[in-house]
């Protein structure tokens, strides 16, 4: 009877080596307030100029999502106090943002998709960063500055559950095209849920709240069920006027509630106006041009996959999950070999051998180790068994594929001639094991390819082993 409406706001930190205005470094690591200069700083006369390397970031994303991008944007002032600001204001682009009109697509696990708006994906500055500390607030301004795009959805989405499936597909996007980090813990991605319900059928949006800042998908699923029930009680309550109203609210996750945070401001209390200090921000031909080549996305290599290597969907989403995941593949595919072995040997295998704090971008064995191993059995070098033994082994220790198979004497015998003389020498020392199976003790078979397979210590192909002896024995 009711409809959850949902838009987001997603603040995405760009990776850009210098910040927004200025040209300190954007990296965090540093110690406190280092990163600076008296443009961020604010530091009266001091002029800011533009980084055109977030043009070039802010391009690839609207070509990713289908949007216009605008080759004249402006900047805009959005006046506002708070102690890590020092400016007492944000650049930000209200009027004209440079990509506008876009959309993202969301898949279902049934199969069925649904397209959702993109408003607008606008160029904004950071602010810097308070640090509450017992009775004492600090200001660290390293962050101050840094390009942050923010990329503003309409509000498309009716449950969680598309949130989440929009969040990872913008997330996934941000990560093939390397725009940024969209890192949620560290707070490169960051998501403003705007949240209302309305009467099913009912065309026109009602009062929303948004709720900011909350740092995982998880939380982001839990807030939106808290607040949607909220406002449904209220409406049920008979007081929902009286108690819904637009306003910012924080997500509590202790006290898994939703609560106001501050009465949500109106575009006038920021005062906005063009920004004085800086020219309109050109996007050039040529720049269009160049930066509206990107990379193959998440959509399209899981297309192609699914083509190309003769695989299910399924597989071909894990796959292309992350770019990560899917470069770490097609390294491997490299190596020449079969991409089923390729898709096992790295889910089920590799991935099952990662432990804590371990992941595909940090594996002691790289996608071409993992690769090259993999060839050693498609070429008969090894069996799959031991491949699994060389794997434990260089998941432990630094080395390379063919020492270790020599090292630890994995290398499979296919050499019949070889594998002959194991199987006469155990029959040759187990006369009385012989003669019983001849006589129809059929059991004895397993004893005899045990011994061969010991004799050679498991080198010898189990297939080789089992057609020899079946010939000696008779
Ligand atoms: P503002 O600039 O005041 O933040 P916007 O109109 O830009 O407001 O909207 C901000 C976000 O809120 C957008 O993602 C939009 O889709 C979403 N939104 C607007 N109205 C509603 C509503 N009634 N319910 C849910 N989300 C909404
Ligand atoms: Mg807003
Ligand atoms: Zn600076």
């Amino acid at each position: 009877m009711f409809e959850t409406v949902i838009g987001l706001e997603v603040h995405v930190q760009l990776n850009t080596k210098t910040k927004l205005f200025c040209s300190c470094a954007t990296s965090f690591n540093h110690k406190q307030n280092t990163n600076t200069c008296p443009t961020c700083l604010a530091l009266p006369g001091a002029l800011p100029v533009l980084n055109k390397e977030v043009l070039h970031k802010a391009i690839m994303l609207g070509k990713a999502i289908d949007a216009t991008v605008n080759q004249t944007s402006y900047f805009d002032r959005k006046s506002y106090f708070y102690p890590d600001s020092p400016s007492a204001y944000q650049i930000t682009q209200l009027y004209t943002p440079v990509v506008e009109h876009g959309k993202l697509r969301i898949d279902f696990e049934d199969g069925s998709h649904k397209t959702i708006r993109i408003n607008r994906a606008h160029i904004e500055a950071d602010a810097g960063k308070n640090i509450h500390d017992g009775d004492i607030s600090k200001v660290d301004l390293n962050r101050a500055g840094t390009p942050l795009l923010e990329i503003v959805s309409e509000p498309d989405m009716r449950s969680a559950e598309e949130v989440i499936l929009y969040l990872k597909k913008l997330h996934s996007i941000i990560r093939y095209l390397d725009i940024g980090d969209a890192n949620m813990q560290e707070g490169s991605f960051r998501v403003d849920v705007n949240v209302s319900i309305r009467p099913k059928g009912d065309e026109k949006l009602y009062t929303r709240v948004e709720i900011k800042n909350i740092n995982s998908f998880k939380f982001i699923q839990k807030a939106i069920e808290l607040e949607v029930a909220r406002q449904k009680e209220a409406w049920e309550d008979g007081v929902y006027d009286k108690e819904i109203c637009q306003e910012t609210r924080l997500f509590d996750q202790t006290k898994q509630e939703t609560r106001s945070m501050r009465g949500k401001e109106e575009a006038a209390d920021y005062r906005y106006f063009p920004e004085p200090d800086l020219l309109k921000a050109v996007v050039t031909d040529e720049m269009l041009e160049k930066y509206s080549v990107i990379p193959e996305l998440p959509d399209q290599k899981m297309a192609r996959f699914v083509k190309d290597y003769e695989m299910n969907e399924y597989s071909a989403s894990v796959l292309t999950s992350s770019v990560e995941m899917a470069h770490f593949f097609e390294a491997m595919m490299a190596c020449g070999i079969t991409a089923k072995n390729a898709l096992t040997w790295l889910t089920t295998e590799l991935q099952g051998r990662l432990k804590g704090e371990m992941n595909i971008t940090n594996s002691p064995v790289n996608a071409e180790k993992l690769g090259h191993l993999v060839k050693r059995i498609e070429d008969g070098t090894i069996s799959g068994k031991a491949a699994k033994e060389v794997l434990d082994f260089l998941m432990e220790n630094e080395s390379d594929v063919d020492s270790v198979i020599d090292t630890l004497g994995l290398k499979q015998v296919s050499d019949t001639g070889a594998i002959e003389a194991i199987c006469d020498a155990v029959i040759a020392a187990n006369p009385d094991k012989a003669e019983e199976y001849r006589s129809g003790k059929d059991k004895l078979f397993g004893f005899f390819v045990g011994q061969v397979m010991k004799e050679s210590k498991g080198s010898a192909n189990p297939q080789t082993v089992n057609e020899l002896l079946k010939a000696k024995l008779g």
